[in-house]
């Protein structure tokens, strides 16, 4: 067990084929319960960054290491279990499955990662307590994931994120698309779930007035070097 969630060392990544974007990050590490707010400019990295951390894309150099595992290490299908098991991610645009019900996409990354699966216990109720935490209706879990508000679909969003405790959540924009109430109410709902299990969070915005919220408060151009190569 370590108490660093996430380390990231000389970190270089460039876009294949994509001469113009190349980013580097010589250090950036999250405590494990911590939460980070990654603020920076549209088309400064965050997304990318993010996408290393998941390891849906490996650095050219350096390291990721998740809970002390260093992720490029892992063969392919290794990764795929190793990030369901311990990274909950919440996608600006949510991506619910537009076919399933609230309950299947609730359950989704329980299928990929044992681990939590097992932490769980029994799924359904797991995923009806979730979403009476967050606030949502009962007897949500049976209806379509498209058939409810915007606001319940990321609730539905925060709670796939959270079963079965991962250890750390990495959110993309989550709040871009809401009004301030909802942001806030988003929020309270994120960190009451963070903070009853010990979870990092990892939350990338453009948006410095959430800052106050979170531990600690970082910008792209302070953790990143950025090189654009002329077109
Ligand atoms: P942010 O999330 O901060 O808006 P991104 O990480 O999405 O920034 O994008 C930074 C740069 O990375 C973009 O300007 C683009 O050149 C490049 N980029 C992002 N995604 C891809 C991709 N899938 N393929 C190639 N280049 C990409
Ligand atoms: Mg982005």
């Amino acid at each position: 067990m370590t108490d660093t969630t996430l380390q990231i060392t000389e970190l270089r990544y460039r876009w294949p084929g994509q001469a113009g974007f190349r980013l580097t990050v010589p250090d950036l590490s999250v405590a494990r319960g911590e939460s980070v707010l990654l603020l920076g400019e549209s088309g400064s990295g965050k997304s990318t960054l993010l996408s290393l951390i998941c390891g849906t894309i490996l650095p050219d150099q350096g390291r990721v290491n998740i809970a002390g595992t260093n992720i490029a290490t892992l063969s392919s299908g290794a990764r795929d279990k190793f990030r369901a098991e311990q990274i909950g991610v919440i996608f600006q645009q949510f991506n619910l499955l537009p076919f399933g019900t609230v309950a299947d996409n609730i359950l989704l990354p329980l299928h990929f990662a044992p681990m939590r699966r097992k932490r769980v216990g029994d799924a359904t109720a797991e995923a009806s307590r979730l979403c009476s935490a967050l606030g949502l209706p009962a007897g949500v879990t049976g209806v379509k994931a498209t058939a409810i508000s915007v606001g319940q679909q990321q609730r539905v969003a925060v709670a796939r994120a959270m079963i079965g405790q991962p250890p750390l959540i990495i959110a993309d924009e989550p709040t871009s698309a809401l009004d301030a109430n909802s942001q806030a109410v988003f929020l309270d709902l994120l960190f009451t779930q963070t903070a009853t299990h010990n979870t990092s969070l990892l939350m990338v915005s453009h948006d410095p007035r959430l800052g106050e919220r979170f531990d600690r408060v970082i910008r792209m151009e302070d953790i990143a070097q950025i090189e654009r190569a002329a077109a």
